[in-house]
C-alpha cells in the first residue's frame, strides 16, 4: 500500500473508491508528511502502547502508528470509509476499526477488555466540530489514559494552554489543566490538509496527571463554579455563582467564602486560577 501522507496518493484513494468528502464529519485529511511525523513523534509510541485513534479517515496516521505500537483501535463514524480502511490497513494484524460515533463508545469498557484496564494513548487528527466534547469526555470520565496527542483548531489549542488574564482563558483551560499538562507541539497551516480547513490548526499533547495539581474536596462543585463564572464572564463572581441555576448559594455565602480565602468580593471569575477555584469550592462546601 502506498504511503498516504501526500496529496497524490490521498487523491488516488479517494478517486478509486469514489469517496465524497463529508464536511458534516469535519473531514480534513492530512497530506503533509512532515506534520504526520511530528504528531507521531510527539505521541512517543512504544511497542507496549495500546493506541486509540479517533477518526482515522483513510488511514493515513494509522498506517504510520501500527508498526510502532502494540495495537491501534481506530474509531470512525463514516461507514463509507470502512472499505477504504480495510484496504489501506490490510497489511496490519494489530489494527481494528470500529464504525461508531466516538462519543457513544464505551471507552472505559474497551480499555478494560482489550488492555486489562491499563492506560492507553489517544492520537488523532480530530474532527473540529466536536473537539471540546471529545476532549472533555476523555478527561472527565477518568478513563486510563497516558497522553492525548491531537490536531485541533489553533484557537482551541491556545485556550487549553492559557491562564487568567487572557481572553482565551475559560472552562476548557481549567479542565484541561486540572487533568493534564498541555504542550503545543506544532502549529499547522491550512495547506497541510485536503480539503483545506477554514482555520489554522495546532498539534497539542496532553500528558494526563496521576494526581491533580490542586486538591479539592468536591471536584464536581469546583467545575460548577468554573462554569458559573464563565457563563457570565462580565459579571462578578458573586453574581455569577448566586445566579447559576445548578447552584443554590446566596450572595452572602459567596461573599463570605471569598472573604475567608482572602479574595475581593468584586472579583470576576476570569481572574481566578485553578488553585483559587479549589479553595473557593472548599470554602463554599464548608458553609453548607
Ligand atoms: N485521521 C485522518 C487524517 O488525519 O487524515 C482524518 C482526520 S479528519 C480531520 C476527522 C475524522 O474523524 C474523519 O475521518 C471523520 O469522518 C471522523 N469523525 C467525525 N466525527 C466523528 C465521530 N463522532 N466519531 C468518530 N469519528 C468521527
Amino acid at each position: 500500500m502506498p504511503d498516504l501522507g501526500n496529496f497524490q496518493s490521498t487523491q488516488a484513494v479517494i478517486a478509486k473508491h469514489n469517496f465524497s468528502i463529508q464536511k458534516k464529519y469535519g473531514q480534513n485529511f492530512l497530506i503533509d508528511e512532515h506534520v504526520l511525523n511530528k504528531i507521531i513523534a510527539a505521541a512517543e509510541l512504544t511497542e507496549d502502547d495500546y493506541v486509540i485513534e479517533i477518526g482515522p479517515g483513510i488511514g493515513t496516521m494509522t498506517q504510520r502508528m501500527a508498526p510502532l505500537c502494540k495495537h491501534v483501535t481506530a474509531i470512525e463514524i463514516d461507514k463509507e470509509l470502512i472499505p477504504i480502511l480495510s484496504e489501506t490497513l490490510s497489511e496490519f494484524s494489530n489494527v481494528d476499526v470500529i464504525n461508531e460515533d466516538v462519543l457513544k463508545v464505551d471507552l472505559k469498557g474497551l480499555i478494560d477488555e482489550r488492555n486489562d484496564g491499563r492506560p492507553v494513548k489517544v492520537v488523532a487528527n480530530l474532527p473540529y466540530y466536536i473537539t471540546t466534547p471529545i476532549i472533555m469526555g476523555l478527561l472527565e470520565t477518568k478513563i486510563p489514559i497516558k497522553t492525548i496527542t491531537v490536531m485541533v483548531q489553533k484557537e482551541v489549542a491556545d485556550r487549553m494552554m492559557v491562564g487568567p488574564g487572557t481572553k482565551d482563558y475559560g472552562a476548557l483551560s481549567l479542565a484541561v489543566q486540572y487533568y493534564a499538562e498541555p504542550y503545543i507541539v506544532a502549529n499547522v497551516p491550512q495547506n497541510c490538509f485536503i480539503p483545506r480547513p477554514n482555520v489554522g490548526s495546532a498539534v497539542i499533547r496532553l500528558t494526563c496527571h496521576e494526581e491533580p495539581p490542586v486538591k479539592v474536596k468536591d471536584e464536581k462543585l469546583m467545575f460548577k463554579l468554573v462554569r458559573a463564572s464563565f457563563n457570565q464572564r462580565r459579571k462578578t463572581l458573586v453574581n455569577g455563582i448566586s445566579n447559576f441555576s445548578e447552584l443554590s448559594y446566596t450572595k452572602e455565602q459567596v461573599t463570605d467564602a471569598l472573604d475567608k480565602i482572602g479574595i475581593s468580593e468584586n472579583i470576576r471569575g476570569e481572574a481566578l486560577n485553578l488553585e483559587k477555584f479549589a479553595l473557593l469550592a472548599d470554602a463554599l462546601l464548608e458553609s453548607e
